[in-house]
């Protein structure tokens, strides 16, 4: 029998964040304002503890740096991807991150590819992806002038929506949103607005202004994919959301028995609705773990959406 990692979630406080990771997923968090579940994640930010097993009480970037054989033996210097789940109950800054090259150069860091899942949306909620800019010079002056209501391109979004927001994508995630994020393992954030927010101190939080202006893509470049492949399985569906050079994400609605295979170097799980067996183990919404590489085939039993994201 293969390796199962179970991890503990870590949560970061966030002036934009809510309470619905408590709501939703019962989860214990630090206060009203929580912004970020990470997990799994083996990133020095947020490096989730394992729970049960072998490997109980160790962190998952000491596992996955002592024992790589379980994870298909592949070369990355660090663990490669980072899933969040954001509960945005103010609207999070317009910001940008970097691509790998950028990011190796001036931050010593992987850069940041990221996607969403969303979970929950209220009514008329919206999100912020790409910008009307044609020319550098047409974002730069649209910048200077504050005049982000006419630079920002922004749309309503509905729960079951799938966005691919590449490095170099201005974005923005608005308040009522609960989602899903996999991202490449990355902290990068140049923040370009912040809506002139100030903190209990008075305080506007840093901006970084000439980062963005580097690395954001003009024109955006966002054309999205709406269709997204099917497969049946014995009980249930598979969505295939994104297959890119970064990673895969897959949503499985389970309804019952189903054999899922392990072909991959890892898989990153996160129970995000229902209720039923892994493997011997009861689960719920909420639970995360790492299947790794010398567990070839799952059992899933029950009424459970579950996202599965791998290289
Ligand atoms: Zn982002």
């Amino acid at each position: 029998m293969g390796h199962i990692l179970w991890v503990e979630p870590i949560f970061h406080e966030k002036i934009w964040g809510g309470k619905r990771l408590k709501d939703v997923y019962g989860y214990d968090i630090p206060s009203d304002q929580t912004g970020e579940c990470w997990a799994p994640s083996a990133h020095p930010s947020g490096d989730n503890t394992i729970i049960e097993g072998e490997f109980k009480g160790q962190t998952l970037s000491k596992v996955f740096n002592e024992h790589r054989e379980l994870f298909g033996n592949i070369k990355d210097k660090e663990f490669p991807l980072l899933i969040k789940i954001i509960d945005a109950c103010d609207d999070l800054s317009v910001q940008v991150h970097p691509g790998d090259e950028y990011a190796h150069i001036h931050e010593n860091s992987l850069g940041k590819t990221e996607c969403w899942f969303v979970l929950q949306a209220d009514e008329g909620t919206k999100m912020v992806m790409g910008h009307h800019a044609k020319t550098k010079e047409e974002f730069v002056k649209a910048i200077e002038n504050d005049d982000y209501d006419n630079l920002l391109n922004s749309f309503k979004i509905k729960a079951g929506d799938f966005f691919y927001i590449p490095s170099g994508t201005l974005h923005a995630i608005c308040s009522g949103s609960l989602i899903y994020e996999a991202q490449q393992s990355s902290d990068i954030t140049y923040r370009v607005y912040d809506y002139h927010r100030k903190d209990a101190d008075g305080n506007e939080r840093q901006l970084h202004v000439q980062q963005s202006i580097d690395v954001t893509n003009v024109p955006a470049d966002i054309d999205q994919n709406k269709e997204f492949p099917q497969t049946m399985l014995e009980n249930g569906t598979k969505t295939r959301y994104v297959d890119s050079e970064f990673f895969k994400v897959d949503r499985y609605q389970l309804n019952g028995k189903n054999v899922i295979k392990n072909d991959e170097p890892f898989m990153m799980v996160s129970i995000i609705e229902g209720t039923g067996i892994f493997e011997g183990n009861e689960v719920k919404k909420g639970d995360h773990f790492v299947i790794c590489s010398d567990q070839k085939e799952v059992t899933f039993d029950g009424d459970m959406e579950v996202m599965i994201s791998t290289l």
